[in-house]
């Protein structure tokens, strides 16, 4: 696995608190992922060792902070295989910046540095899966590293994608991480008014208006399910570890990502950890 060379800083606007935040990644040679909000006396806590909750985004807790909005870092974080830093910061969000992980990839990339030690393979031995409705996440055996996910959405731009993504460095890099956040035009009063969303712009959102996009153009023809898959990746980083089978989808989002990863966390029968991975 890799650490850091040297310190990276981003800074910028939360997608939902609209605040100025600042995100400091130290390097460290502890071989996990910490985090401490900036000056904070309180002892750092591990990434795995934290509350996580659907909230937008991916909103990480403990009894001393909350940060929210991490799935985008997180992802790039795992697929880059960079597992051992410290994670600092002001503000209570990771910010959003131009609404994907290309960002934090461009500078994890040119910073990182490989550490003697490897880092966890969680491989998945037996079938898992939560409904909710018609969506529906599940995670089964495969041979390398899948993610599969299907969208629905009644609006001619969008209506439905799906995409089958053997995850490496490579395709994250290429065909995932460049996907940015979307939302509807028509959503954005009722969001704000839960909290979220007070610093989306057109600079960081790709905005959906009735029957068109208001801000083209896209990255992707499939823009839109090539972030779904970006922000599952996110959540299944909450796992803390490399990934093993194949993760499928249909209609989902944070909410049900994060109840998988609690499934999987809970239900030891169904993976088995190699400590000695990448
Ligand atoms: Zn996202």
């Amino acid at each position: 696995m890799y650490t850091l060379e040297r310190e990276l800083f981003f800074s910028g606007r939360g997608v939902h608190s609209g605040q100025e935040t600042r995100l400091r990644l130290k390097p460290s040679t502890t071989g996990s992922i910490l985090l401490q909000p900036h000056l904070s006396p309180i002892t750092p806590v591990l990434l795995t060792a934290c509350e996580f909750e659907a909230h937008g985004g991916t909103v990480l807790k403990t009894n001393n902070f909350v940060l929210r909005t991490v799935e985008h870092l997180l992802a790039s974080l795992i697929c880059l295989r960079i597992g051992s830093l410290e994670i600092l910061w002001e503000g209570e969000e990771v910010p959003i910046l131009d609404g994907s992980a290309a960002p934090f990839v461009e500078e994890l990339e040119k910073a990182r540095r490989p550490l003697e030690q490897k880092m966890p393979l969680l491989k998945i031995i037996k079938p898992l899966e939560i409904k909710d409705g018609q969506a529906w996440v599940r995670a089964e055996p495969a041979e390398t590293w899948e993610i599969s996910y299907e969208i629905e959405f009644n609006h001619p731009v969008i209506a439905r994608q799906a995409l089958t993504l053997e995850i490496s460095e490579e395709t994250f890099k290429q065909a995932i991480a460049p996907a940015r956040t979307f939302g509807f035009l028509q959503d954005v009063e009722n969001l704000r008014r839960m909290g979220l969303a007070h610093g989306s712009s057109w600079e960081n959102t790709v905005v959906l208006g009735e029957r068109e996009i208001i801000n083209p153009p896209l990255r992707f023809p499939d823009e839109f399910v090539r972030h779904k898959i970006l922000d599952f990746i996110g959540d299944l980083a909450l796992l803390g570890c490399y990934l093993q089978g194949r993760f499928s989808a249909f209609r989902a989002g944070h909410q049900l990502h994060q109840q998988l990863v609690r499934l999987i966390r809970d239900n030891k029968n169904c993976w088995i950890l190699k400590d000695n991975f990448v």
